[in-house]
């Protein structure tokens, strides 16, 4: 017998699971691939709370306690490290929005600090002249996605649950009291709750039970140097988007900025221009990188919604389904407070964190 069933091996599903299994529900996740390898596993690996839209924020804030502890939660460290989160702008329209954010934020602790142009040089005097100013959340940081988001999986295995990879849900059923879930490789799985963690590939679930949602993919380009001396001390991004990049303990450094392109359902390649676009951005504001060999470039796969924000929380039709989907880019460091919120739904009735903001029902007419 089995209380829910988690559809996806992503960072949500998989830490929904591992929360679940921790409050000693009787857990199954199914994931048509292996675990963390889409999206959660291939991300920038930002993990930051800074820039954030203010409803996210107390999410944000939970997930940044869970982060603190890594080890404990998921048994290893992840290369998780709180170097501090440092967002540039790049003329005195974008320092003012800095500030503005800074002044909304300020009740959140998130302690960011603003640095003009001076400031900004003395701290970080790699970063390239065109920056005017900047803000630093010196509690931000980063990790790598691919040894920490199978590690949720591996942790919730070792507290009971059931992981099953490369098993495709291709057809769910649901009558009074349960949901049935068919796989492409012959399992049939059927609880009470079933928690829609399925990433960019949510929206066929919700459209399923009569919530059709307005849900786009989307393919970040990334790219990795070789590994060159330590330079970035901080993680880093840019106000009005366009590059981010961050420096491993090993030297390479990882830069991600622009869109690529789908082959097909499951997969996705940054292509030239976006690449191109992330080198001359990165020459410009962090002239270190000129001449850097880039040696590997890929992207993936991501769900968003028309308002960027995400989908969680219960379904407005199905009593005992639950969502979490439609990151927008930014689901890595909010992972498992949104497990954490859907176990506490399933346990305890409701979310300790405010989720309302996330609900499906924004998108019925
Ligand atoms: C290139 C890139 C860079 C990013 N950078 C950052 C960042 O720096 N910081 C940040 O916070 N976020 C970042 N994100 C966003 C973040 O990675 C995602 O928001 C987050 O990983 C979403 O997790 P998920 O579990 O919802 O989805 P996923 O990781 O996509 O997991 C969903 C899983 O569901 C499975 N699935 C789907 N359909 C089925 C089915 N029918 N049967 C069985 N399994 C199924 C899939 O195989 C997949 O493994 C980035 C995303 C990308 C693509």
């Amino acid at each position: 017998m089995i209380d829910v069933i988690v559809l996806g091996g992503g960072i949500v599903g998989a830490s929904a699971a591992l929360m679940l299994a921790h409050k000693g529900q009787r857990v199954a996740l199914v994931e048509r691939d292996f675990c963390g390898s889409h999206s959660s596993g291939v991300n920038y690996g930002g993990v930051r709370r800074q820039g954030r839209p203010l409803h996210q924020l107390p999410l944000s804030q939970r997930a940044h306690q869970l982060w603190a502890d890594l080890p404990g939660l998921i048994g290893i460290d992840g290369e998780y490290v709180r170097s501090g989160h440092l967002k540039l702008a790049r003329c005195h329209a974008d320092f003012a929005a800095l500030q503005a954010y800074a002044e909304q934020t300020c009740g959140f602790g998130l302690g960011l600090q603003l640095l003009d142009h001076a400031e900004l040089r003395a701290r970080f005097p790699w970063v390239g002249d065109v920056a005017v100013g900047a803000s630093l959340c010196p509690e931000d940081g980063h990790a790598n996605p691919r040894l920490v988001s199978p590690a949720f999986a591996r942790a919730a295995r070792r507290l009971g649950a059931s992981i099953f990879e490369q098993a495709e849900v291709i057809r769910i059923e649901h009558d009074a009291n349960l949901f049935h879930v068919n796989c492409a490789n012959g399992l049939h799985l059927q609880a009470p709750w079933l928690l829609n963690c399925a990433g960019a590939w949510s929206g066929a679930v919700a459209a399923q039970f009569g919530e059709p949602v307005p849900m786009t993919s989307a393919h970040p380009a990334m790219l990795v140097t070789e590994p060159l001396p330590l330079v970035m001390d901080v993680s880093t991004g840019v106000e009005g988007g366009g590059i981010y990049a961050r420096q491993v303990a090993r030297g390479n450094c990882i830069l991600g900025g622009g869109r690529g392109f789908a082959l097909g359902p499951l997969q996705a390649r940054p292509g030239q221009a976006a690449v191109l676009d992330i080198l001359r951005n990165a020459a410009e504001l962090y002239p270190f990188l000129k001449g850097a060999q880039a040696i590997r470039t890929w992207s993936g796969t991501e769900g968003y919604l028309p308002d960027h924000e995400p989908v969680i929380g219960p379904s407005s039709t199905r009593p005992g389904l639950l969502h979490g989907f439609g990151f927008a880019g930014a689901g890595f460091q909010l992972g498992p407070a949104v497990g954490e919120a859907l176990a506490e739904i399933v346990c305890e009735g409701a979310s300790r964190q405010p989720i309302e903001a996330f609900s499906i029902r924004r998108f019925q007419a």
